[in-house]
């Protein structure tokens, strides 16, 4: 992977006084920049708020979406816009962004504190805030919904989240953020929903827990895109494809984000820093606080640098996390995890035909098919996926994480999904009559297994 130039050395004495960028020699100290990318969640990019040459403070506003499903994005230093372009964006793409250079000081506007919120003047501040849930749905449009809602569900099971947000302190706010947003929803009771085996967590919420509130623990984790499947789970209520939670009568959210909503309600402090875990190869892995926008470079550098030459930087986890091209993207509001692999961590085995072992199957948490799934999607036969409910994929990655022939199947499911989001139609005299599914036992090859080249991927179309 491309790695800034600097980025297998160590933090020098320098850095570690400084916490500042590299300075090379005989050129002007280089400032701190943050890049904060004007779409950070699913939905439309906002517009910047300023121009280039503008002085902005910390919690700012500087970015506002038109229609009612963009977030806000604030200043999270106080210096000058130097440009305003587009940049690499952790999901790997390029998006534009407002580029800030930090003028050394921590100004900022005034935080207005609140106590005891109304429910309007919750809302209020969570628009204003920009907070998105994990899955990057803006938390206040979820509130939004018409249904009735009953319960706030708290997901402790997400590994990233809870080891950056869970720590002593955090505790009594995320449970005060969780009381908020029964306010805000009209909820009458809440559960925080932890792994059995996180018995240090579950005692630590049992003993500030608050009325019509429980803790339920659970056997298995819950990533940010199985918010279905937990409500379903914890209420046995199904809820279709493209429905939410909120069809079973229930919202959930996070740590990360029931902190930020007590930060904005009851501190006025908008989205503009989070906490993150640091791991892997990595001189001093830690959690630690980091400004939204800070290159994921300048992160590792505060970590003390890479301990050795890193392989892979994956963000929010190895299952079902996104790996980046480049260690200059940056921080944002979803980020909960910065993982550094080393070379010989890093998958490189040639994928193998599947062997039909089926234990993708048995694994997949919405009983689909996974293998099956992603042979179609290979092909480019994107209406078979559908017909096999590749909808229905939360993308927790488990497929892939226990195929023997390391086949890329979340990666392939991933891109059917995205085929169909766009539209993606194969024209019937482009279809491939002779691709087959079967038994890979004969000495045959098989066109189920063709290569992506020159298949119907290109011969498509979208409507
Ligand atoms: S990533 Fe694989 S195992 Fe997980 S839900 Fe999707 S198909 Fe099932
Ligand atoms: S895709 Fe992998 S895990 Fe699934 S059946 Fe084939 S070999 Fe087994």
């Amino acid at each position: 992977m491309a790695m800034s130039d600097s980025a297998k050395n160590t933090m020098t004495d320098k850095e570690k006084n400084n916490n500042t960028i590299d300075t090379p020699e005989g050129t002007e100290e280089h400032r701190e920049q943050v890049v904060i990318p004007l779409l950070q969640h699913r939905g439309a990019a906002c517009e910047p708020l300023v121009e280039v040459e503008d002085t902005v403070v910390r919690g700012q506003k500087i970015g506002e979406g038109e229609d009612g499903f963009a977030v806000s994005i604030h200043s999270s230093v106080s210096g000058r816009v130097i440009a305003i372009e587009d940049r690499l964006h952790p999901h790997c793409s390029k998006q534009p962004s407002i580029i800030i250079e930090s003028d050394g000081t921590s100004e900022s506007i005034k935080f207005k504190t609140s106590k005891n919120p109304s429910k309007a003047q919750i809302l209020n501040s969570l628009e204003d805030a920009g907070i998105i849930e994990l899955n990057g749905y803006p938390t206040y449009n979820i509130l939004l919904t018409e249904k009735i809602i009953d319960t706030v569900l708290l997901n402790l099971t997400n590994i990233g989240d809870v080891s950056s947000n869970c720590t002593g302190e955090n505790i009594s706010k995320i449970i005060a953020g969780v009381k908020l947003l029964m306010t805000a929803s009209d909820a009458s009771q809440a559960a925080i929903i932890v792994n059995k085996n996180n018995k240090q967590i579950a005692s630590a919420i049992r003993s500030r827990l608050g009325a019509n509130t429980k803790v339920i623990t659970v056997k298995r984790n819950y990533m940010p895109s199985m918010t279905n499947l937990l409500a379903y789970d914890m209420t046995s209520i199904r809820i279709s494809t493209t429905g939410t939670p909120a069809d079973a009568g229930v919202i959930v959210s996070s740590a990360h984000s029931a902190l930020a909503v007590e930060r904005a309600v009851l501190e006025g402090i908008p989205l503009i820093d989070v906490n993150l875990t640091v791991s892997g190869m990595i001189s001093a892995p830690c959690v630690k606080t980091v400004s939204i926008g800070t290159s994921f470079h300048d992160v590792v550098q505060s970590c003390g640098g890479y301990a050795g030459e890193p392989g892979k930087i994956i963000m929010n986890g190895m299952l079902s996390g996104t790996a980046q091209v480049t260690d200059e993207v940056s921080v944002i509001k979803t980020t909960t995890e910065i993982t550094a692999q080393g070379p010989l961590e890093v998958l490189r085995e040639k994928t193998g035909s599947c062997v039909h072992c089926a234990r993708c199957v048995d694994v997949c948490p919405v009983n689909i098919l996974p293998g099956r799934i992603a042979a179609f999607a290979d092909v480019g036969k994107y209406d078979e996926c559908e017909k096999l409910h590749v909808q229905s994929c939360v993308e927790c990655g488990l497929c892939a994480y226990v195929c023997p022939s390391s086949r890329h199947n979340l990666q392939l499911i991933r891109f059917a999904k995205t085929a169909l989001l766009q539209g993606f139609k194969i024209p019937e005299e482009k279809q491939y009559p002779t691709i087959k599914l079967g038994c890979q036992s004969c000495n045959h090859p098989c066109h189920m297994w063709a290569p992506l080249d020159g298949i119907p991927l290109k011969g498509g179309s979208k409507e």
